[in-house]
This record gives structure tokens, sequence and C-alpha cells, in this order.
């Protein structure tokens, strides 16, 4: 069970002139639906939103980061890949924030399919990467993590928190009122991830290479769109049962 003081999130790094937050979970009835977690990253006042979602957290989600940031000051918007948890809201938020977007280049034509988008204000994040600038001293990585699940699929990484967001990579599926933040027992996790991880990972020498890719990253958190953060032992245990996953196409 979430405890009501994080309904509001929590920050999960903060120094002088940088954030990385989790803005909590919306507290209406969601058994038919993915619950989806959203992150904001603040450094001297300028915002960068993290797959914000779809249509129907919209609400609860400006009024998460309002309580962190004017919702002008919003000067990115982080798209990991296309599925319409993380990304159907699009025309909502160009509407009120003046963000740009950045997402895979290989999404960006289907963005329109959401509503009303302009295309100006889309930055395609290429094949191998990108850094986004967000102040003199503080950029933001877009690390590769293709077919894991999406084709064109991108974690963020934020050197100055060492904060891996990691989008559907890690994603656990709770049942109601079973949730936690952090996860504290991988073995008790497992059953929560391995259903989704089996069918929608690509296969397990496309897992195996992001583990090698994060290890060397060697982040202090992954942090997911779904389920529960992984910190300390349990990002250890988390990539040594992922790259020895079969999965995707070693199963079918
Ligand atoms: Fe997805």
């Amino acid at each position: 069970m979430i405890d009501v003081n994080d309904v509001n999130g929590r920050i999960l790094y903060e120094d002088d002139d940088h954030k990385f937050i989790w803005l909590g979970v919306d507290d209406v009835d969601s058994s038919d639906e993915i619950q989806t977690m959203q992150y904001l990253i603040i450094d001297h006042n300028r915002g960068v939103l993290l797959d914000p979602g779809g249509v129907h957290i919209f609400a609860h989600v400006v009024s998460a980061v309002s309580r962190y940031i004017s919702l002008d000051n919003i000067d990115v918007i982080f798209y990991s890949h296309q599925d319409p948890d993380v990304s159907s809201g699009i025309a909502m938020w160009l509407g009120i924030t003046k963000a740009q977007i950045h997402i895979s280049s290989l999404w960006v034509r289907f963005l329109p399919h959401f509503g009303i988008v302009d295309s100006k204000r889309i930055v395609p994040i290429p094949d191998d990467g990108s850094t986004i600038k967000i102040s003199e001293n503080a950029e933001l990585q877009c690390i590769p993590a293709h077919f894991m699940h999406s084709p064109g699929n991108f974690n963020l990484y934020d050197p100055k928190s060492k904060i891996l967001f990691s989008g559907d990579i890690g994603a656990a599926v709770f049942d109601e009122g079973k949730e936690y933040v952090f996860v504290e027992d991988f073995a008790q996790h497992v059953p929560l991830i391995e259903g989704f991880h089996k069918r929608y990972m690509a296969s397990n020498s496309i897992v195996k290479k992001w583990c090698e890719r994060v290890r060397a990253i060697n982040p202090k958190i992954i942090a997911p769109q779904h389920g529960a953060l992984y910190a300390g032992e349990s990002i250890t245990e988390f990539l040594n049962w992922l790259s020895n996953l079969k999965c995707g196409v070693d199963l079918m």
C-alpha cells in the first residue's frame, strides 16, 4: 500500500539547484488500467518532465507538477517511447507548456495521431542517443534501449542525481492495494515483473546488452514508469536476473 504521504510524491534527489522528483500516484481507482509513474527533474528552476502519460491522468500530473514548479518553466518533455500510457497526452501538454518534446526519431510521424502537434516543437532523438542541455552545467543523457520493448526506445540518465529513468524496463504490475515505492525484497518482486519482461522484451541478447550498458553507468536508482524503484542491492539483483532472462523471440 502506498503511504498517504506518497500520494504527493517524493524528492528522490536534491541539492541547491537540482532535484529529481517522483510525482506520486493518482488516488483514483485504477484497477482496470496500467498504473503509471511520472517524474520531474528541476535544475535552476527549469523543469523536465518524463513520460507524463495519457489523457485520463493529465489533471493529476498537472497538479502534481504544479506543487514543485510553474508549468511555464517546463522546457523539456521526454518520451521514452510511443505507447499511449506514455505519450497520448502530448497535445494537451503542448497546449499548457512551452516545452519541446524529445522522442525517438522513429515515432515523430506517429505523434499527430494523438492530437494537434506542432512539429517544430518535436526534437527527434537519433538511434544512437543524444544529450539534452538543461542549464549551464547540467545535461541529461538519452540512452538507447531499443527493443525493450519499443524498437525506438530511450532511457534518460541524469548524471547529477545518478538516477536512470528506465521507462518500461523494470516495470511491475501490482495487485490492487499491494503497491510499494522501492523494491525491498527482490525475490518477492520477481513474480510482479516476470510476465511483462518475458512477453514484451525482444530477446535475451538485447536485454543482456542493456544490462552491460547500465552496469557501466552504475546508477544509484533505476526509476521505471510502472511498479517500483530499484536502489542499492536490488539494482544488482535486477540486472543479474534480467541479463539471464529468456524472453521474446527466445520463447516464441
Ligand atoms: Fe510501453
